[in-house]
């Protein structure tokens, strides 16, 4: 694990380096894991995930030019803006800086123009949410560079909005939330409707969490998800033509769900199984966790990914492969895919003491059913974003 001085440090050495001068201010945001209530973001249900120790560092500084000037020690090239437009092609990932950026300027917050180091431990690409750690730390930097203050829940969503708009990618809070507010060692429930949430302690200090990469990422996931999600609107309006106080799936009890198979159509029905199923388990999986019953939780996190196997297709080969080796090991409570799907990271919670065997196993197991290397990480569970001194 990279010690809080240490992302600091090469940040701050990055920007110098880059731009000749001392950052003014520095903050810290983490990656993320969704331990189960996959896909219910969007659909106002509820979910329980943990903030992990890779996290992204950065280092910011007011630009003075009408320029923002980025570098990364991920990129080879720092990248200049000088037009407030999403950049394409091998400078594409400062869209996710400016883009929050953007939105603080478009809702009328006093942001200029900045220049900002990154320094990240957070594995790009893989489920965990590079890409939210990157957006709320930028987040916090700007803030603190110009002196705003904005609510978090409302920094999340200012998050969310830089992604859903200037990026592209039509993700829900999830990843912006969990960034922001996860707590050390404790898993947090977020309800999607209210923005309440809670930090669950997790019973039991021999707890490992590893995020286990397929290495396969699927060409059209940005397409699947975006039809996942229409399938879980139109799903929702077939319920809403029959009472106006439905507005999103998390308005549907499995009762009222199963009553309504024969008229559904069937690829929404599918659809709706899983996020009002995944909202079922976290409400389950929290009142077991409260009384430590890890055992049991576990085996939530083997139905969440039955039910992505089977009612919202957005597994593949590679993650239930992953899911049935851990399934066989020793000292393993649960396991499934974690995040959007259709290739990324599975989730396995074990005892801390079966990482080992754990990693080994995985590794040889995986390679040889599918010819492909896998990537283990375990994670402890971290404190949400921060400011740093
Ligand atoms: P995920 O969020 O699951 O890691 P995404 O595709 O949503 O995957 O986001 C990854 C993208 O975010 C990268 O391709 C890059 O554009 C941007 N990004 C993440 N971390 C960094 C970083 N440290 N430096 C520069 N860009 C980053
Ligand atoms: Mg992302």
């Amino acid at each position: 694990m990279i010690s809080p001085d240490s992302g600091r440090d090469i940040v701050a050495r990055h920007f110098q380096d880059i731009f000749r001068t001392a950052a003014t201010v520095f903050s810290r945001a983490p990656g993320r894991v969704e331990v189960l209530g996959n896909h219910t973001d969007y659909n106002e249900g509820v979910v329980l995930s943990a903030a992990i120790d890779r996290e992204v560092w950065i280092a910011a500084g007011k630009s003075s030019s009408s320029e923002c000037r980025a570098a990364s020690t991920q990129f080879p090239e720092p990248v200049t803006v000088k037009e407030i437009l999403p950049q394409k092609g091998t400078n594409a990932w400062i869209n996710y800086p400016v883009g929050v950026y953007k939105v603080l300027k478009d809702r009328g917050f006093p942001v200029q123009p900045f220049t900002m180091a990154i320094h990240s431990t957070v594995p790009l690409g893989a489920g965990v949410s590079s890409s939210a750690a990157l957006e709320v730390g930028t987040a916090l930097a700007l803030c603190s560079l110009y002196d705003i203050k904005i609510d978090p829940t409302e920094l999340a969503k200012i998050c969310q909005k830089a992604e859903n708009s200037f990026v592209g990618m039509n993700c829900g809070l999830l990843d912006q939330f969990s960034s922001m507010f996860g707590k050390a060692g404790r898993l947090l429930f977020i309800d999607f409707r209210s923005l309440d949430h809670e930090a669950i302690p997790m019973a039991g200090s021999d707890i490992t969490l590893a995020i286990t990469l397929s290495g396969v990422a699927h060409a059209l996931v940005a397409g699947e998800y975006n039809s996942r999600r229409h399938e879980c609107f139109e799903a929702a309006k077939f319920f809403a033509v029959k009472d106006s106080t439905v507005k999103t799936l998390r308005d549907i009890s499995m009762q009222q769900l199963l009553a309504a198979k024969s008229e559904l159509n069937p690829q929404f029905f599918k659809r709706a199984m899983h996020v009002v199923g995944e909202d079922e388990r976290v409400f389950s999986g929290m009142q077991l966790l409260k009384k430590g019953s890890i055992k049991e939780f576990g085996q939530l996190l083997y139905q969440s990914h039955e039910s992505s196997m089977h009612n919202f297709e957005n597994s593949c080969k590679e993650l239930d492969i992953l899911v049935d080796i851990a399934k066989s090991i020793d000292g393993v409570y649960g396991s499934r895919l974690t995040g959007g799907g259709f290739g990324g990271a599975t989730l396995t919670m074990m005892r801390s003491d079966a990482r080992e065997n754990f990693e080994k196993v995985i590794k040889r197991e995986y390679r040889k059913q599918t010819g492909r290397d896998t990537t283990v990480h375990f994670a402890k569970i971290a404190d949400g974003a921060s400011i740093i001194a």
